[in-house]
């Protein structure tokens, strides 16, 4: 059977570019439908590959994974056809695009980097309550905003800023997973693994913490493409406390680990996130 890397990136295209397809046709001038009726196409595609999926792995654990990266690649077109045709409510459309391809590429850069630490989990699609919560209250409160002042909706040049700002995040968050490699993981570590090294160099000489600020500049990006402001704020206060803790927390462990040598790091190079110094040695 393929290594998971592999089905993950080939069911990812194949959803994504499949469902694509199904979409533009529905799209053709002989189909009388409308384009919000073709959107009934989502969960009738969605069955059938969980149907193809289930029957090409049926008896391999791969199919779970198989499931996962099938529906980021539907919602990923899902994305990119309200972009481009549904320009009421386009940046939701830019938000569900990078939503899509944030989860799955936290799983396929995983696979491909570290190998080791790979699970379903590492598609952060089961992150924690609060994630789901905060991204649920997104959807609420665009959907209220967009019903009842469809205006504020509709500051282009706002969504591009927060487009921007997914973009860079999204680069940075990956270029330190692959930067610290086996060395990075999803869940902190508290005992030292033997081939566990201290990361010092590329984006690591910036900022000590390079994937927690792609991740808050990628999380803060979202609302502002949604011109979301409650949850902008929200997000803001909640992602930068979150991060503050999880670092403090990683922090006693690496210096157990790594002792002088993350004193010296430490000096030398900012944690990158703003207000946030990271563990100062007291508790
Ligand atoms: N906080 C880092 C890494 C996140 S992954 C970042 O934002 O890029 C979390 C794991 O990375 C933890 O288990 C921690 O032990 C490890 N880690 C954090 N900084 C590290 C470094 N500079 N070198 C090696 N491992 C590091």
């Amino acid at each position: 059977m393929a290594e998971p890397d592999n089905i993950s990136l080939f069911t990812f295209c194949a959803s994504s570019t499949s469902f694509l397809a199904v979409l533009i046709c529905q799209l053709l001038p002989e189909f009388s439908n409308s384009l919000y009726l073709s959107f009934l196409v989502f969960p009738v595609w969605c069955g059938l590959s969980y149907v193809l999926v289930k029957y090409i792995f049926r008896d391999d654990p791969s199919y779970q994974n198989a499931l996962r990266a099938g529906f980021l690649g539907c919602a990923f077109s899902l994305g990119l056809i309200i972009s481009f045709l549904m320009p009421t409510i386009s940046h939701f459309g830019w938000y569900l695009t990078a939503l899509s391809f944030f989860h799955w590429s936290e799983y396929y850069t995983t696979a491909v980097t570290n190998p080791k630490s790979l699970s379903l989990e590492s598609y952060l699609l089961d992150h924690s309550k609060e994630y789901k919560l905060a991204a649920m209250a997104s959807w609420l409160e665009f959907s209220i905003e967009w019903l009842l002042f469809p205006g504020l909706k509709h500051h282009n040049y706002i969504s591009r800023v927060g487009l921007f700002l997914v973009i860079i995040g999204e680069v940075v968050r990956k270029l330190s997973m692959i930067t610290a490699s086996t060395n990075f993981n999803h869940y902190v570590q508290y005992q030292k693994q033997k081939d566990h090294q201290l990361v010092t160099s590329g984006i690591y000489s910036l900022c000590r913490h390079p994937s927690y600020v792609g991740w808050f500049t990628w999380s803060i990006g979202t609302q502002i493409i949604l011109c979301n402001p409650l949850c902008l704020v929200g997000y803001t206060a909640v992602s930068w406390k979150f991060f503050k803790q999880r670092i403090y927390e990683e922090e006693i462990y690496l210096l157990n680990f790594f002792g002088e040598d993350y004193v010296e790091y430490k000096k030398k190079v900012g944690t990158g996130l703003p207000f946030i110094k990271g563990f100062d040695g007291t508790f």
